[in-house]
């Protein structure tokens, strides 16, 4: 199923990997058919990944990310879509001339290609196949993984198949039925898991164990425990206390699994301040996420892994109130009274931007602490134009066909010393500014104070700009202090105001590079101020 958390061990076992010395590329294959999820519902899929070289990605690249600290690539990615689409061109360029082009062998052999490519860099690849056993979508999938365990052999391949064991309260037994039948399903199609993780509620007994690898045909050491955790950075310590990490030892046949008992040490390393900050935290936090999607909380994934690594940087457990931007205006003002932070995430389209404008202005009046991302950076823009300047009608060309433009489409813009441009008519998935920009920032700001740095790369996904080349005397008439501009000097990347104790926004996405063991500047800088109230450079004091 999806949730059961495949992303999340994936994501697992490289790290452990890490830990015992070895380098590891995590990859993805996604059995839908769509080309890539940029233009997916978060609603449905949870938020987009951005990579950065720019690919918009599953939300389980950012488990890779923040577990291994590896930077994914496009090349870590399939989807069918993706394949159909190189197949196609293949075809229409004469490649295949002479055969009909068929599922076996020639999806399945780029589905091969796509699992071997680049493995000579690494001890490890762990690839990931989304969707559930018996999918329809997914079966070229398992029927390629039969090939490569063919064609590697077992010293060379493991297959470790997640499932769910569920817990009948009536009875108070957990069930192993489902995990018998989807491996049934997986050995009809020729494919014999070598390691079954077990997740479930609550832990599992030895009698579970045997049981499953009777009826499974894997071995009882590799029937693994998987019960729910606290919180997903406790799982490679869990994982490792199961011994996964000395089962794949045992399956590859590598010698001298630590021998010094130096895994433990290195967990304690990689994982520890983590982990206590997790189980003790000395302080805790309140902030308010105000957005569209708090119904579906992948949909904020990154953003709310973001705001705990920031809580560990303070060793302080934050609490996140989601604020629905599209409900009462004076209900979210008394939902924000009892916070200490304020945040605004990226989204798209008009819907429920009156309720963020209105955060904004809570949070600017009241001198609560504010990161704006993305969005959040360009509502601000916005509120500060339409209540400090007056400019009533001040919008986005995203929002409106009329209005002052404050926020606007741009056509053109250097990156890295070559001139990138869009038009408006170009296809929703090609207008994007994506992944990785370069950001020049002022000396003496607060973005300098919390980077510690005059130039910066962060990664973005927008289609719309602020628009300073008509309206510059505005925005500085409404306090805003734009203290980072791309490296062109041509669009703004980060604004603040120097009559507010913290208020900072981005046109980035800052969230994408955060990491539990070294939080993002932006988001321990804002965890921080939440927590004293107080800015680190104005002196302003509330
Ligand atoms: N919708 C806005 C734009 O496209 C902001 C996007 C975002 O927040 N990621 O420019």
């Amino acid at each position: 199923m999806s949730s059961i958390g495949k992303g999340i061990t994936s994501a697992t076992i490289g790290s452990l990997l890490q830990i015992h010395g070895f380098s590891v590329r995590i990859k993805k294959m996604d059995p839908y058919i769509n080309v890539d999820p940029g233009t997916m519902s978060p609603y449905k899929h949870g938020e987009v990944f951005v990579m950065g070289d720019g690919c918009e990605s599953d939300l389980d690249f950012g488990h890779y990310e923040r577990f291994t600290d590896i930077k994914c690539t496009a090349e870590d990615v399939l989807t069918t879509g993706k394949i159909y689409q190189k197949v196609l061109k293949k075809e229409r360029l004469g490649d295949y001339l002479g055969s009909d082009i068929q599922v076996i062998p020639h999806i399945t052999d780029e589905i091969k290609a796509f699992i071997i490519d680049g493995h000579e860099d690494v001890d490890f690849t762990i690839c990931e196949v989304g969707g559930t056993v018996g999918d329809i979508e997914g079966l070229p999938y398992i029927e390629a993984i039969r090939q490569l365990t063919i064609e590697l052999g077992k010293s060379r391949t493991l297959c470790a198949h997640l499932t769910y064991l569920p817990y009948m309260k009536t009875s108070e037994e957990l069930k192993t039925k489902p995990t018998q039948h989807s491996v049934k399903q997986l050995q009809s199609m020729g494919v014999q898991p070598d390691m079954i993780l077990c997740r479930c509620e609550k832990s599992i007994d030895n009698e579970i164990k045997a049981k499953i690898s009777m009826f499974c045909n894997v071995k009882k050491e590799n029937v693994i425990a998987a019960p729910d955790a606290e919180n997903i950075y406790l799982i490679p310590k869990m994982y490792h206390l199961a011994s996964v990490d000395r089962q794949i030892y045992d399956h590859f046949g590598i010698p001298d699994y630590d021998p010094k008992g130096r895994a433990e040490n290195k967990i304690k390393e990689r994982w520890g301040a983590v982990e206590h900050s997790i189980v003790k935290p000395s302080k805790t936090v309140r902030i308010a996420v105000v957005g569209k999607y708090t119904r579906m909380k992948d949909a904020y994934i990154s953003v709310s892994q973001a705001i705990s690594h920031g809580g560990f940087a303070n060793d302080a457990k934050v609490d996140v109130d989601w604020v629905d931007s599209r409900g009462d205006l004076e209900e979210i003002k008394r939902r924000l009274k009892d916070v200490s932070g304020i945040l605004v995430p990226g989204g798209f389209d008009s819907n429920g931007t009156e309720g963020k404008i209105a955060a904004i202005k809570f949070a600017r009046e009241n001198k609560i602490p504010f990161l704006g991302i993305c969005l959040g950076l360009q509502l601000s823009v916005i509120e500060a134009c339409r209540n400090l300047v007056g400019i009533k009608n001040a919008t986005s060309r995203e929002f409106s066909d009329n209005g002052a433009f404050v926020i606007d489409f741009m056509q053109n813009w250097e990156k890295d010393g070559v001139l990138e441009s869009r038009t408006q008519l170009s296809g929703k998935g090609e207008t994007m500014r994506l992944g990785n920009y370069r950001c020049k920032i002022l000396p003496g700001t607060l973005a300098h104070k919390v980077y510690g740095s005059t130039e910066i790369t962060e990664r973005h996904r927008h289609r719309f700009e602020v628009n300073i080349k008509e309206y510059k005397e505005v925005f500085e008439k409404a306090g805003l202090l734009f203290s980072g501009m791309s490296v062109d000097g041509v669009l703004p990347e980060i604004i603040e105001r120097c009559d507010h104790p913290f208020f900072i926004a981005t046109q980035a996405h800052p969230e994408f590079k955060s990491r539990p063991f070294a939080a993002h500047p932006l988001f321990a800088s804002f965890i921080e101020a939440a927590i004293n109230r107080d800015c680190p450079i104005w002196g302003v004091k509330l």
